[in-house]
């Protein structure tokens, strides 16, 4: 804690220092020089590792740890271990399976980000059961980095994704009894929000990460979060680390949530502080914090990794050293 604090406290000196203008002074100077070797990168861990959100992360990290055995690269494991979320019908916040939005209809939004800086996503996708690997082919196709709604449909059709009009029980009775009420509120940690955003490290300790949601359930048609939004719900920079979030999408979108924690890393910040300042950052910013809930994970070069959330609650699953295990989060509200 008295470190975080620490931490804080340089980097909210080194801000104002910055934004003001103000010359340089020995202590500056000091700090710059400081900077500077903290931004030496580390040493890579390369013992392979996957990082992800919630408790479908397990299965999602073997499915991701699979492909590493199996000769992939860290982009293969992120998508490979997001897909085994996407596939499962019964999750109503990732998928098809996913809860609709207001008008009955589920729609997905994904990305995917690979250890050289290349990016893609896709948003407002309907019935096309892996929008990860859209994203993928959106990257690796295409000179662009989003597709959206029916042109990312059309783009996966003919890039030979099946259409498929799976529609969930489940979710649609959801729905309809939403519907009754059509009360619009953020429900903290149960199944109305959850995504699974996912981090992997591969033997070269290359980084790669992928996000894939159907967001906010209820939302408005045509809502799209932070998930599918390279630098808010995903963020990954080979040299630093990389960072994902999950919760009220907003929130993150209007605090640039994964690109902060991946540049606070940069400043030095472990990956446990950097998540912890950007949750402070939505606390700033939203006076109804309280309310909602946001969490991000973290991992830098070295393979640490990082957790924090708004509220308890937020769990995540982490494949390292030959062990995959479910965690619970800290968080800025604490629990009961
Ligand atoms: N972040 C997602 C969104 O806002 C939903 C979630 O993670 O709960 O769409």
């Amino acid at each position: 804690m008295t470190d975080r604090r620490k931490f804080l406290k340089t980097a909210a000196l080194g801000g104002a220092a910055l934004s003001l203008g103000i010359n340089a002074t020995a202590a500056d100077a000091d700090d710059e020089k400081n900077k500077k070797k903290k931004r030496i990168p580390l040493e890579p861990f390369k013992g392979g590792l996957v990082l992800s959100t919630w408790d479908a992360g397990i299965s999602a990290n073997q499915a991701a740890w699979n492909t590493l055995t199996a000769g992939g690269k860290a982009l293969d494991m992120a998508e490979k271990g997001v897909n085994d979320t996407e596939a499962d019908f019964r999750n109503l916040s990732v998928g098809l399976g996913g809860l609709p939005d207001r008008e009955g209809h589920t729609t997905l939004d994904a990305c995917i980000m690979d250890s050289n800086g290349m990016a893609g996503s896709v948003m407002f996708l309907e019935h096309i059961k892996h929008p990860a690997s859209v994203a993928r082919r959106v990257m690796e196709k295409t000179p662009h980095v989003q597709l959206v709604g029916e042109g990312a449909y059309r783009f996966a059709i003919s890039e030979g994704f099946p259409h498929d009009d799976f529609v969930s029980e489940e979710a649609q009775n959801a729905w309809k009894k939403w519907l009754k009420e059509s009360k619009y509120q953020p429900i903290i940690n149960i199944e109305n929000h959850d995504t699974i955003g996912l981090l992997a490290m591969d033997n070269n300790g290359d980084i790669a990460g992928a996000c894939t949601t159907s967001g906010l359930a209820y939302k408005i048609r045509g809502r799209v979060g932070d998930s599918p939004i390279i630098g808010a719900g995903l963020y990954v920079d080979n040299e630093i680390g990389a960072a994902t979030s999950t919760g009220l999408g907003e929130a993150v979108v209007r605090t640039c949530g994964s690109f902060l924690v991946v540049e606070l890393m940069r400043q030095g910040a472990t990956p446990q502080q950097a998540c912890e300042e950007a949750v402070i950052r939505i606390q700033k910013r939203h006076r109804n914090f309280q309310d909602f809930q946001v969490g991000f994970l973290a991992v830098n070069k070295a393979g640490e990794i990082g957790a924090y959330a708004v509220q308890p609650g937020f769990t995540y699953a982490l494949y390292k050293n030959g062990e995959n295990k479910l965690f619970k989060s800290g968080s800025l509200i604490p629990s009961k």
